[in-house]
């Protein structure tokens, strides 16, 4: 900290990523990035946008992005809003929509970026508890005015809930908005998308980062009613007008177009995921049911932390977590067959070795 700081700037207390170290020979199954490269033809399209064009700023409404991802979506253009990750699409709907009188609610185990936004932008909040399987109970935000944001799946236990009920909770708390972070979605559960025409306080965010195996290149989107859709826009030309550049916008174009891609790696990702989960429990985990492509497993003899110790020293990086509830839990993400077989025999090691 130097003299030179603001006040806000002291007071905050930033997320903290996944670790991106460079270990030779390193299994990184720490920060849920696809085992896959993303569709060659995004990548062609990437190549091909880093060209002269680049001396001109991008399209700052991301018309054409916009386009396809309404094509995609089935929804109009002008429900869709496209942002630098869904990190920052979500920084936008916490300014633009969550920051109410009332506090906004969320699970007390979630996406731990979401008190941050709260702090950075002076948002009170209130947690609400998961159940004793560790899922969210929509009733239990159903007793109190005020908007919710719920990641669903939910992260880090990998837990999803069926579309059914977070149209029962958008319509329970039709007095705010209610934002739903599919980050996860594409591997296995139920999107909400459907629901926008019928619920104007429903806004639901996804991410090309996972399913399609850009988290390098950084596009987010949120896809809702245009009078939320509208709000998001405002706060984000307070911001910055040109989130996404040239290449970001060609590459998720063509990443949408490769639907074969997108389907062959998800199909391989939600097996290599149902053997993962096999493997664990042949090793004595308790695996929760996962619709993400990563798995929350805790062993009843070891601590999380010893066990995230263990594998650390074989070159094998998962994440761990110390808030409460969680702490003798390790997400795992899913990687390739090799990678998972790395894991499994390290982790064999480790629970022999330890006893
Ligand atoms: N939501 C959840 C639940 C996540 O786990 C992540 C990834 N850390 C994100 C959003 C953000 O992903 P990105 O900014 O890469 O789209």
């Amino acid at each position: 900290m130097s003299r030179y700081w603001s006040e806000l700037a002291k007071g905050l207390s930033p997320y903290v990523p996944g670790e991106q170290p460079q270990i030779p020979g390193l299994v990184k199954l720490n920060t849920n990035e696809s085992p896959f490269g993303p569709s060659p033809k995004a990548i062609e399209a990437i190549r091909a946008a880093a060209s002269d064009t680049l001396r001109l700023y991008p399209d700052p409404q991301a018309t054409r992005l916009r386009e396809t991802l309404a094509d995609y979506h089935k929804v109009a253009p002008d429900q869709v809003f496209v942002g630098n990750g869904s990190d920052e699409v979500l920084a936008h709907a916490f300014a633009a929509l969550l920051k109410q009188p009332a506090p906004v609610r969320f699970p007390d185990v979630t996406y731990s970026f979401y008190p941050v936004y709260c702090r950075l932008l002076g948002i009170d909040y209130t947690t609400v508890p998961l159940d004793a399987d560790m899922r969210v109970r929509v009733d239990d935000y159903l007793d109190r005015a005020g908007p919710v944001i719920v990641a669903n799946p939910n992260a880090p236990t990998g837990i999803a809930l069926p579309r059914t009920e977070i149209a029962r909770l958008a319509a329970g708390r039709s007095d705010a908005a209610v934002v739903i972070d599919e980050a996860y979605v594409d591997f296995g559960a139920d999107t909400a998308i459907p629901l926008i025409g019928e619920h104007p306080n429903l806004l639901v965010v996804q991410t090309m980062s996972k399913s399609r195996a850009l988290a390098g290149l950084r596009v987010g989107y949120a896809i809702g009613d245009a009078g939320l859709i509208a709000a998001l826009t405002r706060v984000k030309d307070s911001f910055n007008s040109y989130p996404l550049g040239r290449p970001a916008q060609a590459g998720a174009i063509a990443s949408i177009a490769d639907e074969a891609h997108f389907r062959e790696t998800r199909a391989v990702i939600m097996q290599n995921r149902a053997d993962l989960t096999a493997a664990l429990i042949r090793l004595g985990f308790e695996v929760l049911p996962s619709s993400a492509n990563f798995v929350f497993a805790r062993h009843p003899e070891r601590s999380g932390q010893a066990l995230a110790a263990g594998l650390r020293e074989r070159a094998v990086l998962v994440r761990h977590f110390t808030a409460p509830r969680i702490s003798d839990f390790l997400r795992i993400t899913i990687g390739s067959k090799a990678e998972l077989t790395r894991l499994t025999e390290a982790l064999r090691e480790v629970l022999t070795q330890n006893s």
